[in-house]
């Protein structure tokens, strides 16, 4: 016969069946509980059901696998034993608490059932054991009051609308009996009042719920370990998994512990505590405690905790009498043990703790979170103090927490109290203030008038015209978009804050007013964006800045010396480009050459490009790229010399040209005139560009192709920027390349445009060779299946995978957001295969072209330069196809360094990964 599975496994005493390793089968908690058992920590006896039983009772129409029952109920007395009480006995009861306890902790997302066990005859036990019948009596109507709503509502289904559960009926008759006796805290209801009240729950439950609350303990055991099971399924832990990325198999575990008491009079109490401040990162011993009180009153915030100790004590806090002072022996004993705990994690650690007439007791350790500021601190204060070595010091930081280091936040405090209006995408990170404004051009006015003016652009999407509003405002709203959308690339191109795609938005032109489900707002008034979350509030909320912090940047250094990837920044301008320098970027990976017709000093060049597009010939067309030629020469010449020699990589013109056509009807006139043209005429030219579809239209090459002065004047303009500057003695490196190719033809049509002005360069400035690189962008599933042919002419290949998910998906990068929503909610997507890269598909595709390509040219040069070459997922998918190169957003730059660098240590913690 085969061995019985083992489902629950004992922690107590001085041994534990399980340890720290097992999270898995034990669940977070359970398996430290266990830990801490074994390094001789007083914790309550208790036993773990693990995670399979869970995924066994969900695969097995929510029975338990037959061998449980005898399991729990041994365990259950090797529990009594240890804690010298019996379960349901009226002369000497144990009470139990029942708790879930996933992989990974899922705060406050599932249910927790405390006393369980206490019922109207083992309460007389224990009014006999402890002398302290009010505590007993307070015990049980808090069982009744969390039992009923946990265990015989929310687990039963039968859970109504919010404030009109069993736990808010019994919570009034708690306020009712308050009330009436005239009192203004639980605690100074009498021990005759509790116990009248607990008769009161009775039959209220029995009244709202239709069968009487159950008495015998056993029954309230299995309610209880059963409610935890199904709450793997409420509706908040599924939603918080899939914030999380948790996924749906791993299932909770249960832990049954015996109960201790922190309610029993003034010398008990409870705690929570971290072994760092989890805030700031500062290297103290930092919590709170309430004298007689349990576990649930820290957390729920019924009362104001004090502080632990002295030096954890703030303004607020100051008169408050902290654990350390009312006792102290205690208090020694608990910081020995969090000293401990500490050397042993080699982490922050997150206990909780109960003093019971004078004991303590550790009822949970688990590693602590912390935001991203205390995240850099702590593995940099513990890698100096020898506890963690560099390379765990560098997994300790998630890249995504650096993002708040990097931009201003809204205030905390602030957001907490603030009423959200709706949600987006979260497009741009950080936090912004400002007032309403629904047009780029009235953003640009208000700004002139008051340069301090702090504006928010609401819009149902943008488009290039608006880029000035863009610049002028301090964050961008729309309605409409994706992450890869206009809007989302450009904020997040400057770092300013932006939320895309919050379709609750709807403006209505009329009133100029926004109606945010049915709430008005008006031109003017004050809205706040956490751009990080993707939420709106309403009003002016504080914001606080994230100032360059010195740790940030040792921490960065330290990165740099595990990572393989070199770190790219995708920018158009010297500004930004020098900005991406001082985040460390290696080089320019995508400089949109079209870009420089938006923002600021723009007016001048963007005339001519529009010139330029509605020529009607060659000589016409020629006539205006010889106007251009000087303005793209200067900005070239500009980015170079900000990256001193770092490669940049310049794109030749991509968007279809038919979006530079301006719709301000005095433009329209002021370009006729121009060219000398009627308005029938230019009308007529203007509508010709018009495409059903421009995003597969003519664009990219295709426009090069038709237009090859249009790729010559752009590659002179190259070559004889960098002529120039290392003329004048400085480095400058420029790789030019050819976006949306889908053939080789494509490119060795471009080619021979480069063969003839390539030569004529380097004879105008006398100069042998001018060092460059030629190569292009693989942003079609043709081009990626082809990248053997097109490699021949290609000394590089640069993934453009905003445009490569667009066509792999068959989603439009500008339109998801209509949609995302819904795919995200209904599972139908994982995630925004535009923010993370699709491995199975469009990485598949790129490493089809990676191999292809180094097949015809061994040493070509592979990069990314989509939205997803600052997404930490697919760094690490880049570092593991062999990219030499990953190309972000300034302000993603210090993200991606990260990324790199724990893909580069995971590689060398699990090598034969990297065979697969
Ligand atoms: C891409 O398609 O990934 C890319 C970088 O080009 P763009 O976003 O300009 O289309
Ligand atoms: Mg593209």
């Amino acid at each position: 016969m085969a061995a019985t599975k083992k489902y629950v496994y004992y922690f107590g005493g001085k041994k534990a069946e399980g340890k720290a390793e097992m999270k898995e089968l034990l669940g977070g908690k359970g398996a430290n509980l266990a830990e801490m058992v074994n390094i001789g920590l007083p914790v309550p006896a208790g036993f773990t059901i693990t995670t399979e039983v869970c995924t066994a009772y969900y695969a097995n129409k929510k029975k338990y696998p037959k061998e449980l029952k005898e399991q729990v109920l041994k365990a259950l007395a090797k529990v009594e034993k240890d804690m010298g009480a019996k379960f349901g006995d009226k002369n000497n009861p144990l009470l139990l608490s029942i708790r879930s306890g996933a992989r990974s902790s899922m705060p406050g997302m599932m249910e927790t059932v405390l006393n369980v066990g206490l019922n109207n005859s083992t309460r007389e036990g224990l009014i006999k054991k402890t002398g302290n019948a009010r505590f007993v009596y307070d015990s049980q109507r808090r069982l009744i009051q969390m039992y009923s709503d946990v265990v015989m509502e929310k687990a039963a289904g039968i859970e109504p609308a919010e404030g009109k559960g069993v736990r808010a009926q019994l919570e009034n008759e708690l306020h009712k009996m308050k009330e009436a006796r005239g009192c203004k805290s639980d605690t100074d209801l009498s021990e005759e009042d509790l116990k009248e009240l607990v008769e009161i729950y009775k039959a209220k439950v029995k009244k709202v719920l239709g069968k009487p609350f159950p008495e015998n303990a056993m029954e309230q055991l299995w309610g209880a370990i059963g409610a935890v099971f199904q709450s793997w399924m409420g509706k908040r832990a599924i939603s918080y998994r899939r914030i999380e990325g948790i996924p749906d198999e791993w299932g909770t575990a249960v832990n049954v512990q015996s109960m201790v008491f922190g309610n029993m009079g003034d010398n008990s109490a409870t705690g929570v505590a971290f072994t760092r401040n989890p805030a700031t990162g500062e290297n103290y011993f930092y919590g709170e405690w309430l004298i007689n009180a349990q576990g649930e009153d820290v957390v729920a915030g019924i009362r104001t905790p004090n502080p632990i100790n002295e030096v954890g004590k703030s303004e607020h806090t100051e008169h408050l009498v902290s654990l350390e002072k009312a006792m102290p022996s205690t208090y020694k004993e608990l910081h020995k043990i969090e000293r401990a705990l500490e050397k042993h994690y080699k982490d922050m650690l997150d206990i909780e703790f109960t003093i019971q007439e004078g004991k303590l007791y550790m009822l949970q350790c688990r590693v602590g979170k912390r935001n991203g500021t205390a995240a850099v601190k702590m593995a940099l204060d513990m890698l100096n103090e020898k506890l963690i070595d560099e390379k765990t010091a560098i997994m300790r930081v998630q890249p995504s927490q650096l993002e708040e280091l990097l931009f201003p936040l809204l205030d905390p405090k602030d957001e907490a109290k603030a009423h959200v209006l709706c949600k987006g995408l979260p497009a741009g990170p950080g936090g912004a203030k400002g007032q309403i404004v629904l047009t780029a051009a009235d953003a640009v006015e208000k700004i002139k008038k008051d340069p301090n003016a702090k504006l928010i652009l609401v819009r149902e999407e943008t488009n290039p015209e608006d880029i000035e509003g863009m610049r002028a405002a301090q964050a961008i709203l729309t309605a409409r978009g994706g992450m890869t959308s206009h809007a989302a690339l450009v904020a997040r191109g400057w770092g300013k804050c932006c939320i895309v795609g919050a379709a609750d938005i709807k403006i209505d032109w009329n009133t100029r007013t926004i109606n945010i489900k049915g709430e008005k707002l008006k031109e003017g008034d004050w809205i706040s964006l956490n751009g990080t979350k993707g939420l709106v509030y309403k009003g002016d909320l504080q914001t606080v800045s994230a100032a360059e912090n010195k740790d940030l940047v040792k921490f960065l250094t330290l990165v740099d010396k595990y990572r393989k990837l070199k770190v790219r920044t995708n920018a158009d301008t010297p500004e930004d480009a020098l900005k991406a320098r001082q985040f460390g970027a290696e080089g320019i990976g995508l400089f949109r050459t079209e870009h420089m017709f938006y923002g600021k000093g723009s007016e001048e060049p963007l005339f001519h490009l529009r010139k330029m597009i509605i020529s009607s010939t060659e000589t016409e067309r020629r006539a205006a790229l010889n106007d251009l030629f000087k303005y793209v020469k200067k900005d070239v010449k500009g980015t170079l010399a900000a990256m001193s020699g770092f490669p940049v990589t310049f794109r030749t013109i991509d968007p279809p040209l038919h979006e530079f056509v301006p719709e301000n009807r005095d433009e329209r006139v002021r370009l006729a005139k121009a060219l000398n043209i009627t308005m029938e005429q230019f009308e007529e030219r203007a509508g010709k560009l018009h495409e059903v579809n421009p995003m597969m239209g003519h664009r990219g090459v295709r426009l090069g192709v038709t237009y090859p002065e249009i790729t010559e004047m752009q590659i002179r303009a190259i070559f004889e920027a960098t002529a120039e500057l290392l003329k004048e003695g400085k480095k400058a490196f420029p790789e030019i390349m050819i976006p949306v190719t889908c053939i080789e033809t494509e490119l060795a049509h471009q080619y021979e445009i480069f063969n003839k002005v390539y030569p004529e360069v380097c004879q105008k400035y006398g100069m042998k060779k001018i060092p460059h690189l030629i190569g292009t962008m693989i942003e079609i599933p043709r081009a990626a299946l082809a990248a053997d042919k097109i490699a021949k002419y290609a000394q590089f290949f640069s993934f453009g995978t905003n445009d490569l998910t667009q066509m792999t998906f068959g989603f439009s990068r500008d339109d998801i957001g209509g949609f995302l929503g819904d795919y995200l909610e209904k599972k139908i997507l994982p995630v925004d295969p535009f923010q993370q890269i699709d491995q199975p598909t469009v990485g598949e595709l790129m490493k089809i072209a990676c191999e292809r390509g180094r097949s015809v040219r061994p040493d070509i040069k592979l990069g990314i330069c989509g939205e997803h070459g600052g997404e930490p997922t697919s760094v690490e998918f880049c570092h593991r196809i062999g990219l030499s190169y990953v190309s972000c957003s300034p302000f993603r730059v210090p993200i991606a360094r990260l990324a790199a660098a724990r893909a580069a240590i995971k590689d060398i913690k699990a090598p034969a990964k990297k065979k697969k």
